[in-house]
C-alpha cells in the first residue's frame, strides 16, 4: 500500500497510535484516578465505527501499530469486534492492549480470537491488602487469575507494568523481578510521572530506572542487557537463566522522546501528540461532520507537526499535565 509517512518537525516519523476507548474504569487507583470520578456519557466518546475510520486513515499515513487503552478498556462491550474489524484493515500489524487484568479471565480467549496476540497488564503490588489500598479495590484475585489466563491462551509476550512509587510499592521491586525466573513474562518498571493537576505525585515518590537496576542486581546479579528485543521505550534485561524479562522505563530521569513514534486519541476524541503535554486536537468534530480522508488526515499531520522535541518535565518540576492518566488513556 502506498504511504505518505508522517513526520513531525524533528525528524521522527509517526507510526503508532494509543487509542482510549473509554474513560472508565473499574478500579480507582489514587494516582490515577480523580477522588470524584466523572465519565463522559456513552455518545461523547468515539464510537467502534468512528475509531475503525480514524484508524483506516492512519494506516494511508503510515501508522501501522495500535494500541488499546483506557480508562478500562475491557469495561466496553464487545470490544474483541473492536479489534476484529482493526485487525481487518490492510496496513494494520501490530494490535496490542492494556488493561488491569480485572475482566481478563473471562475474556482472553475471545481477546486472543479476535486478532490480539501481545498484552499489557498494570499491577503495582503482589500483596491483597495493599492492591485495595492503591486500586480501591478488592481485586487482586481476579488480577492474578487474568495473567494466568494471558499466559494460558498464548498472548506473546505477556507483559506487567508496575508503577514504582517510593514508600508505596518500591519494597517490591525483588518479588517483581523474581517472576521473570518462572515464567516468559515481562516484567517493567515505570517511573512514577507528573500526570493530573491534583494527583499525589511529588518528585520524592520517583524512584529512577537507575536505581531500581542497582536494587535488583544488588540482590540477583549482574543483569544481562537485552539489546535486541530493546525496541520502544523500555530498556530490557534478564536476571541469569530466567525465561521471562525485566524493563525500565524512565520518562523521567531518562526520558526516550528523540524516538517517540506515536501519538495518542483520548476516549472523547482528541488526539494529543505528546502524553505529557496538554496540546489536544479535536478529531471528534472532523469525524462527525462528515470529514473525509483528506480533512482527517490534515488534522493529523499538523498535530504531528506540532510535536515538540522533547517534553519539560523531570524529577523536580512542579508542573504536571492537567489530565489524569485514565482520561488520556495511558
Ligand atoms: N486500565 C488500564 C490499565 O490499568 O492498564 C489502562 C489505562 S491505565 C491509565 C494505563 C497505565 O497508566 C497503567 O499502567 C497505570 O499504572 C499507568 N499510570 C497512570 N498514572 C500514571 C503515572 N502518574 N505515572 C506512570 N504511570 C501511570
Amino acid at each position: 500500500m502506498f504511504k505518505l509517512a508522517l513526520q513531525d518537525g524533528h525528524n521522527r516519523k509517526v507510526s503508532y497510535v494509543r487509542i482510549s476507548v473509554t474513560d472508565r474504569c473499574n478500579l480507582r487507583c489514587v494516582y490515577c484516578s480523580e477522588p470524584t470520578f466523572s465519565d463522559n456519557h456513552h455518545d461523547q466518546i468515539l464510537s467502534y465505527e468512528e475509531i475503525v475510520r480514524l484508524v483506516r486513515v492512519l494506516v494511508t499515513l503510515g501508522v501501522d501499530k495500535v494500541r488499546l487503552t483506557g480508562g478500562e478498556p475491557l469495561v466496553r462491550r464487545h470490544i474483541d469486534s473492536l479489534i476484529s474489524s482493526l485487525n481487518g484493515i490492510d496496513g494494520v500489524n501490530d494490535i496490542s492492549l492494556t488493561t488491569n487484568g480485572v475482566l481478563l479471565e473471562k475474556l482472553a480467549d475471545s481477546l486472543r480470537t479476535a486478532g490480539l496476540r501481545r498484552i499489557n497488564i498494570s499491577l503495582d503490588t503482589l500483596d491483597r491488602k495493599r492492591f485495595k489500598e492503591i486500586t480501591g479495590r478488592d481485586y487482586f484475585d481476579q488480577v492474578r487469575a487474568g495473567i494466568e489466563a494471558a499466559l494460558a491462551v498464548g498472548f506473546d509476550p505477556v507483559k506487567i507494568n508496575i508503577v514504582v512509587m517510593r514508600g508505596v510499592n518500591d519494597d517490591e521491586l525483588l518479588d517483581f523481578a523474581a517472576l521473570t525466573l518462572k515464567s516468559p513474562i515481562h516484567v517493567r518498571f515505570i517511573e512514577y510521572m507528573p500526570i493530573g493537576a491534583s494527583s499525589t505525585w511529588s518528585g520524592d515518590k520517583v524512584v529512577t530506572g537507575a536505581q531500581m537496576l542497582e536494587q535488583i542486581s544488588e540482590n540477583f546479579g549482574e543483569l544481562e542487557p537485552v539489546l535486541a528485543e530493546s525496541g520502544g521505550p523500555a530498556r530490557l534485561y534478564r536476571l541469569p537463566g530466567a525465561p521471562g524479562r525485566i524493563g525500565v522505563i524512565t520518562a523521567m530521569s531518562n526520558h526516550f522522546c528523540a524516538t517517540c513514534n506515536r501519538i495518542r486519541v483520548t476516549a472523547d476524541g482528541l488526539l494529543r501528540p505528546c502524553l505529557l503535554s496538554d496540546n489536544e486536537y479535536d478529531l471528534k468534530k472532523v469525524l462527525r461532520s462528515g470529514g473525509d480522508f483528506a480533512e482527517i488526515g490534515e488534522l493529523v499531520r499538523r498535530a504531528v507537526a506540532s510535536k515538540s522535541a522533547e517534553h519539560e518535565m523531570a524529577c523536580n518540576i512542579e508542573r504536571k499535565c492537567a489530565r489524569m492518566m485514565s482520561t488520556i488513556g495511558g
